[in-house]
């Protein structure tokens, strides 16, 4: 049987979750102790920290703010411009960027800021993202990292100490208390919740046909330099309240685009629109653990008092850890077909991946599938 927290909807199999004595989640606990927090004082001290930063004689950029083009990157542009500052928006472009996610690329531009597009080799990438998906399960390893290391490559080389990240998805997620009480991002906090599960960079030198030379990027530049730029960064989350269908509407009051019904396998229609392979990604989190893209929103919601717990579990049925066939409108034949595998290959990954102990299995021990192809879970919820 899988324990879930008896507030919202995750499973205890959740790593870095941990669970209280009357069954709650640290993600919820989290939630609930940030509405004690005094947000005019978070507010008052991000004024010192920027204006320690601000270069009022126009000779250089006042922060740099890491951008997918997303509805939290609105937020945090949105806010640096209403906050006096002058940011060096950094973007580095996802696996496979969507049509909806180059127009809100586009739209982000358009809010008046310079911006630095980094894309990396497409044909290095590729061979990444298969050497991922087969050998830890993930196929958006590449973009985990990247995410992280362009925008601190790109501070260091424009000689911008102060990086403005988004959430501290420890926080927002749960996770250990020192890590979600951290406000800055450090080599540590890559290494140790990025998501890299266990794959570092160095890891890849020698694979596919891959050297260090193709992996610049990837690497976290060395100590001396970021001591050097005296790069140093903050999450935005712990200062301004942040949730995400908050960022969501205020994005789209300044032109972003949302789906115009729910992604698949999820339950919003304004977040994780810009990568085709996240719908693969979002799938092998359910084989793993049993919990897939619409469990966090649902349990967003559930948190925020938007849904009840039972509403929002009967929803979870019907959308979470469904097999990828589409995702933002592209089938997933066509996605595996740009990474050089087939979708019988694909197939007997998933299978490799999917944790015996949270799905049914018959008599013969073969899983049990729904209708659409993913394994049916043992228990979606507590006896
Ligand atoms: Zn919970």
């Amino acid at each position: 049987m899988i324990r879930y927290c008896s507030r919202c909807l995750f499973p205890e199999t959740k790593p870095d979750l941990a669970f209280d004595d009357r069954g709650v989640c640290s993600a919820c606990n989290y939630l609930a102790q940030r509405k004690e927090v005094d947000w005019d004082a978070r507010r008052a001290e991000l004024e010192r920290i920027l204006e320690r930063y601000r270069h009022r004689d126009g000779s250089n950029y006042d922060c740099v703010v890491p951008s997918s083009g997303g509805k939290d990157s609105h937020f945090q542009v949105i806010k640096m411009l209403e906050m006096g500052m002058n940011p060096l928006v950094v973007t580095s472009t996802t696996c496979a960027l969507s049509g909806i996610g180059r127009r809100n690329i586009e739209n982000l531009k358009g809010l008046g800021v310079d911006c630095v597009e980094v894309t990396m080799n497409p044909r290095v990438r590729r061979r990444i993202n298969r050497f991922a998906l087969t050998n830890i399960g993930d196929i958006s390893w590449p973009e985990h990292v990247t995410i992280f290391t362009v925008p601190i490559h790109i501070a260091v080389k424009f000689n911008v100490p102060l990086i403005i990240w988004g959430e501290n998805s420890q926080n927002e997620y749960g996770g250990p208390a020192a890590a979600a009480e951290n406000n800055a991002l450090s080599r540590r906090w890559l290494e140790e919740f990025g998501g890299l599960l266990g794959l570092r960079v160095t890891d890849m030198i020698g694979q596919e046909g891959i050297g260090a030379r193709d992996l610049i990027l990837y690497t976290y530049p060395e100590d001396q330099e970021l001591q050097r730029a005296r790069t140093t960064g903050l999450f935005l989350g712990h200062y301004l309240p942040w949730d995400g269908l908050q960022n969501a509407m205020i994005a789209q009051s300044r032109g972003f685009e949302s789906m115009p019904g729910f992604v698949e396998g999820s339950l919003a229609n304004y977040e994780n629109l810009d990568n085709h392979q996240t719908g693969i990604h979002d799938y092998f989190k359910y084989l793993k653990y049993g919990f897939g893209r619409a469990t966090d929103i649902a349990n967003l919601f559930i948190r925020r008092g938007r849904l009840t717990r039972g509403d929002a579990l009967e929803m979870v049925r019907l959308h979470d850890g469904r097999f990828p066939w589409i995702y933002l409108g592209k089938p997933i034949e066509a996605t595996l077909s740009e990474i050089g595998m087939t979708l019988e290959q694909f197939q007997a990954v998933c299978d490799r991946y999917t944790n015996k102990k949270l799905f049914q299995a018959d008599a013969k021990g073969r899983l049990v599938k729904r209708p659409d192809g993913s394994p049916r879970k043992i228990n979606d919820d507590n006896p």
